[in-house]
């Protein structure tokens, strides 16, 4: 109703509040929350460890949809002990002796809570300078903390440095792949005419028969082979064990690269012995320090001064007031954001001169890190949900989500197996249905649904985009070996080919060079869009030539323009040939949600499987990535491990999440989604998408009032991309004068854009939808980019055949 021939009801859109909630709503539930919380951890005594639910319990407690209308936090709040409560495993409990434990404590729930709120995505430096800087200095704090080796300081004497991955699993697959590149590039200099898989086939990595499965799954995505050998009697990889080992493999040929040592395996805690390992290998030395700290005495620890201090790190009610004044707080900056800067005036390198060297040895006290927050965190971030933040694409975050947040940070749960906590795989199943209604997806896409479809929540579009690759990848290698079973996985693979555009978001090429697949980048049409006449070519060249066609990565919203692929072209290319069509629609997505923007969907039906990011546009605050599977057996099948701590009586009949993603353990990320679905509402959600769009209208008729510049793309949805044309200018000139002018606009601080290029043609790209965007604020970057640009011109050699040119 909102939308006739693309016209927003402005009146309409802008009623509801942009965060979801009002402030004080927030205030409230907030700090009810965070009392519900301190009760729930002084109550977990009274609670079953384990809880008496059967799979699929939740489907009974829940409506089969979300609703239209939002529900009030009393509504919400109360369904989470009848609900989550109800199937929820108690990390936290006394008696919840299995895996390892889950830290938590309120310190990490007040970090938690506040980066939600902030909510940069940092993925480089400028993204937010605050979120790489603290990375980096809390990074050389936990090397001193452990006594690793000076060469993994940041400010070391080497090139080493520390990131924080989300799991252990990520961190195995970073550095398998790493070695798996250095040694393909050595060998590649030695032989250049070899090919990646040539070399890849030769390649070993070891790791001891007690090694998390999360190694083994690593050797799978990176197609490396790996060796388990067989650790002592004490659990110990041994180096006699290793030396024998790698001696048989370099008789026969192969190239050994990579040990996984363990300092505690999962099984039964033993540590490899390094001091062997290491002089074994070559490459760079490993010799961790097992941390003695002065509670171990002779492994006897001195029990008084252990049980001291607060398990969660603070006390109850020292935690109440902190958290409640950062609620406070949070409302305080979102309320008082159009006051800063959107992009601070830092310098790489800054945050090291504002903190210690290393972390304190004594507690220090909430006011004195609360303080810190202000000089240390605000004044290098980049503030993604000002208004002047026009870049990338918005990152959602509303008040729902980061109760929804701070609600899965308490439980805590990991769950990656149903058994390690049933509310967490089976609120995931129903929001993804949920999810899939809404978005009118294909019904097999529905996990009770017709076939064996389902969702699952993965971190980010990368790792979804990898995921179904390696699903596809290991689907065509099982069915060229049923054909030819002498074959290697190597001899196969190398043959396999994936297609995307041109303009897919540079993580499609990043899990071709992850999944060793040959991923070719076609040219998209002047529209912006893969079509099928070219798809269809390439492919023929390339059966021609022996390969295997696979996989299409067609983009829905390309992140460089929003431009959309054509599905009803592709879509029957790849049923023809058998090939997985995933679809990347990160962003526009969520747009689906409105009847209006269903045209965008046209050919959904051919697809295999399909991904958008809540943490985009949907109010769900970093990281929340949807994906659907037509047939998620194929992704099972793909990276399947299974050791005995992660089996459970249920296996077969529930879902285990493990399997459907890269890593082994994933947090309670359902409940945000909940969250925002309920007390925002689908039409709350939809009124969200409307302004986005409704913006961008706004700013592109800004745009083609005025000649001097040109609109490049469609603006379908939240993003206007455009540029200052002087006929007179060849392409070089024109793209020079629009670097200029992107370079002004971001030296002047009031508004942060990002450029992009696009075929040849450096453009400047504004997207809306965020929290704060509004028509006032965009009326005001348009006043900045005509100021620039006449500056610019009129300080410019070719203001003549710019006057020129204006005067004809
Ligand atoms: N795909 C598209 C179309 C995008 O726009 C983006 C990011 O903007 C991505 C993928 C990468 O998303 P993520 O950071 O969730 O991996």
């Amino acid at each position: 109703m909102n939308y006739i021939n693309g016209e927003v009801n402005n009146s309409e859109v802008n009623s509801y509040p942009h965060l979801g909630l009002q402030h004080d709503d927030f205030r409230s539930a907030a700090h009810a929350l965070v009392d519900r919380i301190i009760d729930y951890y002084g109550t977990l005594a009274e609670r079953q460890t384990f809880p008496n639910v059967k799979p699929g319990f939740m489907r009974t407690l829940l409506p089969g949809q979300a609703p239209e209308e939002a529900e009030n936090w009393p509504q919400v709040f109360s369904d989470v002990e009848k609900v989550i409560m109800k199937g929820s495993t108690h990390w936290n409990s006394a008696g919840f002796l299995a895996f390892f434990p889950c830290g938590t404590s309120y310190p990490a729930l007040q970090g938690d809570l506040l980066s939600g709120a902030a909510n940069p995505i940092g993925f480089s430096w400028a993204s937010s300078p605050a979120c790489t800087e603290l990375e980096t200095v809390m990074m050389d704090w936990l090397a001193k903390a452990l006594n690793l080796p000076e060469f993994y300081l940041h400010n070391g004497i080497c090139p080493g440095g520390g990131v924080i991955e989300g799991l252990a699993s990520e961190a195995t697959l970073m550095t398998l792949s790493s070695a798996r590149s250095k040694a393909i590039r050595t060998q590649l200099s030695l032989h250049p005419n070899q090919t990646h898989h040539d070399i890849a086939k030769r390649l070993v990595a070891y790791s001891s028969n007690l090694s998390n499965s999360s190694v083994e799954k690593a050797g799978k995505i990176a197609l490396v082979h790996l060796k388990l050998l067989d650790a002592d009697k004490d659990g110990s990889l041994r180096g006699e064990t290793l030396l024998a080992a790698i001696e048989i493999d370099k008789n026969n040929g192969k190239i050994p690269i990579y040990v996984c040592a363990s300092l505690g395996t999962t099984a039964c805690c033993t540590f490899d012995d390094l001091t062997e390992v290491r002089p074994i290998l070559s490459a760079t030395p490993t010799d961790s320090v097992l941390c003695v700290t002065m509670n171990y005495i002779n492994g006897e620890v001195n029990n008084s001064e252990v049980n001291s201090y607060p398990h969660l790190g603070l006390q109850h009610d020292d935690f109440r007031s902190a958290a409640h004044a950062l609620v406070d707080r949070i409302i305080d900056y979102y309320g008082t954001l159009a006051e800063r800067q959107t992009f601070p005036n830092v310098k790489p390198g800054f945050m090291r001169t504002l903190l210690p060297g290393q972390a304190p040895e004594e507690a220090e006290n909430w006011p004195q890190v609360f303080s810190d927050v202000e000089k240390v965190i605000m004044k290098g971030s980049t503030h993604w949900n000002s208004a002047g933040f026009l870049a990338f694409f918005p990152c959602g975050t509303s008040y729902p989500a980061l109760l929804g947040d701070l609600l899965s940070g308490a439980a805590n749960p990991i769950g990656f197996s149903w058994a390690s906590s049933p509310a967490c795989t089976e609120l995931e199943t129903v929001m993804m249905d949920w999810l899939a209604k809404a978005l009118n997806l294909p019904e097999f896409y529905l996990h009770n649904g017709i076939g064996p479809g389902g969702g699952v929540i993965e971190g980010l579009a990368s790792e979804a985009t990898l995921m179904t690759l390696l699903s596809a990848r290991s689907k065509a290698i099982r069915t060229q070996l049923s054909l030819h079973p002498n074959q290697t996985h190597h001899d196969i693979a190398k043959r396999l080919v994936a297609y995307s555009s041109n303009l897919s978001n540079s993580s499609v090429e990043k899990a071709g060079k992850i999944a060793l697949v040959h991923l070719k980048l076609l040219e998209a049409d002047k529209d912006g869009s893969l079509r099928g006449e070219t798809l269809l070519a390439a492919i023929e060249i390339d059966k021609k030539n022996g390969k295997i066609p696979i996989y299409v990565c067609a983009s829905l919203g390309t992140t460089a323009c929003c431009t959309f692929d054509d599905l009803t072209e592709v879509g029957p290319i790849c049923e023809k040939e058998g090939m997985w069509l995933h679809v990347d629609a990160a962003y526009a997505g969520s747009a689906l949600l409105c009847p209006e923007f269903q045209y965008i969907r046209k050919g959904l039906e051919f697809t295999t499987s399909f991904n958008f990011n809540p943490h985009k546009w949907m109010m769900v605050n970093y990281d929340c990535s949807a994906l659907w599977f037509k047939n998620s057996s194929h992704a099972v099948n793909a990276l399947n491990v299974d050791p005995i701590y992660l089996q459970h009586e249920e296996m077969g009949s529930a879902i285990d999440y493990m399997h459907w993603q890269i890593g082994l353990g994933r947090r309670f990320r359902a409940i945000k989604i909940w969250f925002v679905l309920r007390m925002v509402g689908l039409e709350g959600l939809r009124s969200h998408v409307r302004r986005g769009v409704a913006e961008a209208k706004h700013l592109e008729g800004l745009v083609k009032k005025d000649s001097r510049y040109e609109i490049l793309f469609p603006v379908t949805l939240g993003l206007v991309c455009f540029r200052l044309k002087i006929e007179t200018f060849d392409e070089e000139k024109t793209n020079e004068l629009n670097r200029k002018v992107y370079e002004a606009i971001h030296a002047d601080r009031r508004f942060f854009i990002t450029p992009a290029s696009v075929g040849g043609k450096f453009i400047i790209r504004i997207a809306t939808g965020h929290v704060n965007c509004s028509t006032a604020k965009l009326d005001e970057c348009w006043n900045v980019i005509q100021d620039v640009t006449e500056n610019l011109l009129g300080s410019s050699p070719h203001l003549d055949e710019y006057t020129a040119d204006c005067s004809r």
